[in-house]
C-alpha cells in the first residue's frame, strides 16, 4: 500500500518558493506541493502550471478549505503573515512562515499563541541555521574551540537583484527595508551560534540609492548579548562586491566564515588559534531542504523545527530594536573642532 502524501499549500506565489522552497518540500519523502494561493488568479494559475502544482486558488480561505492541504508555507509580503497564520491555525494546518514573522512583536506573539492553541506546528524559515557552515561553527564554539566568545562580525552587505527590487524598497507598510529583511537573519544566526540573546542595540542606517519612502537600504549596528559578547552587523541591498561572511572572536581563537551569509550551500571556515590557521572541513547540503526536513519531523511529533516560532519572535524583536536605534537612537554629534 502506498503511504498517503502529506500535502503542502503555498500561500503566496513568491520568488522564494519558486527558487528554493518548492524543491525543498519535494525533497521530503511523502510530501508534495498540492496547492498555491495567489491574489491574482491568472498569475496563480500560471505559477501552478510552471511548477506542476495541481490546484491554484485565488484566496487563502479557498486554499485552507482544501482537505489535501495539511501544512502551509507562507511567503507573502510581511504585512500579510499575521492574518494568514491566524487563518491557517484556525483551519488546523501546520505553518512554516517566512521571516520577518510579522511587522510587530505583538503580532508575532499572537501568531505563535494561535498555533499553540490550535495544536499545530509553527516554524520560522530562518534558513541560515541549517547551513552546514553555521552548524559547524556552533559545534566548535560549544566545544570551546575559541575559548570565551567575545566579539562577532557579520558581513551581510549584498546587492538586491533586479527581480527583487520591489516592495522591499518602497513599501514600509509591507515591512520593507534592509533591517527587517537581512538584519533579522543575522540576529537569528548569532542567537543560534552563541546560545545567547541580544539585550542592547545601537545603529545607524542609510538610504543611499535604492530605498525610498523612509526605508533603509544599508545599516551598521552593534548588539550586546546577554553573555557580554558584542556583535557588529553590516547589512545592505546596495553593495555588489563586498562578499558575505561571519567572524566569531574568542579569547583563545577566532573562527572565520567566508561566503556563508547566503541561500546557497557554499562557503568556507577557518580556525585560527595558538596552533596556527587551518581550514575546517564542511559537508554542504541544501539549507532549505534541511529546514523543511526538521519541520516535517516536528509535524510527526519528532523534535522541534530548526527555527521555532519563538526564534522568529526573538529575532524580530531584536531587528525591531536595531531599526529603532537606527531611526532615533542616541548618536553623539561630532562637530569639527578646528
Ligand atoms: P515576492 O515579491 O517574490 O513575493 C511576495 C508576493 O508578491 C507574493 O505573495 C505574490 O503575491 C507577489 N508577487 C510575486 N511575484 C509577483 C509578480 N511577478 N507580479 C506581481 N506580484 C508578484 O517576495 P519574496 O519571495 O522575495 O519574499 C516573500 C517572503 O519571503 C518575504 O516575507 C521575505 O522576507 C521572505 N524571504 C525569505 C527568504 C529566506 O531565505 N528565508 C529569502 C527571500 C524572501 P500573491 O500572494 O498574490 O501571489
Amino acid at each position: 500500500m502506498t503511504k498517503p502524501v502529506i500535502g503542502w499549500g503555498l500561500i503566496g506565489a513568491s520568488t522564494i518558493a519558486a527558487e528554493h522552497m518548492i524543491d525543498a518540500i519535494r525533497a521530503q519523502p511523502g510530501h508534495a506541493v498540492v496547492a498555491v494561493a495567489s491574489t491574482d488568479a491568472t498569475r496563480g494559475r500560471a505559477y501552478a502550471a510552471t511548477h506542476g502544482i495541481a490546484s491554484a486558488y485565488d484566496s487563502v480561505a479557498a486554499l485552507l478549505a482544501d482537505p489535501a492541504v495539511a501544512a502551509v508555507y507562507i511567503s507573502t509580503t510581511n504585512e500579510l503573515h499575521h492574518d494568514q497564520v491566524l487563518a491557517a491555525a484556525r483551519a488546523g494546518k501546520h505553518v512554516l512562515c517566512e521571516k520577518p514573522l510579522a511587522l510587530t512583536v505583538a503580532d508575532a506573539l499572537a501568531m505563535a499563541a494561535a498555533c499553540r492553541r490550535a495544536n499545530v506546528v509553527m516554524a520560522t524559515n530562518h534558513h541560515l541555521r541549517n547551513a552546514a557552515t553555521h552548524r559547524k561553527l556552533r559545534e566548535l564554539i560549544r566545544a570551546g574551540a575559541i575559548g570565551k566568545p567575545l566579539f562577532a562580525r557579520v558581513f551581510h552587505a549584498v546587492h538586491l537583484p533586479p527581480h527583487l527590487q520591489g516592495w522591499r524598497l518602497d513599501k514600509p507598510q509591507a515591512g520593507g527595508g534592509v533591517i527587517l529583511d537581512i538584519t533579522v537573519h543575522d540576529v537569528d544566526t548569532l542567537r543560534f551560534l552563541l546560545d545567547a540573546e541580544p539585550v542592547e542595540a545601537v545603529g545607524m542606517a542609510q538610504t543611499a540609492s535604492m530605498a525610498r519612502e523612509g526605508l533603509e537600504d544599508g545599516a551598521m549596528s552593534v548588539l550586546r548579548f546577554d553573555n557580554g559578547l558584542l556583535a557588529q552587523l553590516h547589512d545592505a541591498f546596495t553593495v555588489k562586491f563586498a562578499g558575505t561572511g561571519i567572524e566569531i572572536h574568542g579569547d583563545a581563537g577566532s573562527l572565520v566564515g567566508r561566503d556563508v551569509m547566503t541561500q546557497r550551500p557554499i562557503g568556507t571556515l577557518t580556525l585560527r588559534d595558538a596552533a596556527g590557521e587551518r581550514a575546517v572541513p564542511v559537508e554542504h547540503e541544501s539549507l532549505y531542504a534541511r529546514g523543511v526536513a526538521a519541520f516535517c519531523a516536528a509535524m510527526r511529533g519528532d523534535g522541534s523545527p530548526a527555527a521555532t516560532a519563538e526564534d522568529g519572535i526573538r529575532s524580530l524583536n531584536a531587528a525591531v530594536a536595531v531599526r529603532e536605534a537606527c531611526r532615533g537612537g542616541i548618536a553623539v554629534r561630532i562637530v569639527d573642532p578646528v
